[in-house]
């Protein structure tokens, strides 16, 4: 299994966080689409997200399968 990295450009650290945003142009209200964030970036991106009233959550990312 490959490590979840960061969704930054250019960056390959290991995500621990998970940006959930939603598109209202795009996505119904309840979809989410999720940016995984390494340390670093979780403000770059989740400002990013924010400036245009897109982020909805940050959770925290742990590697491994999720339980659904
Ligand atoms: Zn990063």
């Amino acid at each position: 299994m490959e490590p979840d990295t960061c969704s930054a450009k250019g960056c390959s650290a290991p995500a621990s966080w998970q940006l959930q945003w939603n598109n209202p142009k795009l996505h119904t209200p309840d979809r989410r689409k999720v940016w995984l964030a390494c340390d670093v970036h979780r403000s770059t991106l989740s400002d990013f997200l924010g400036a245009r009233g897109f982020l909805k959550d940050v959770v925290p990312h742990e590697p491994g399968p999720t339980p659904t």
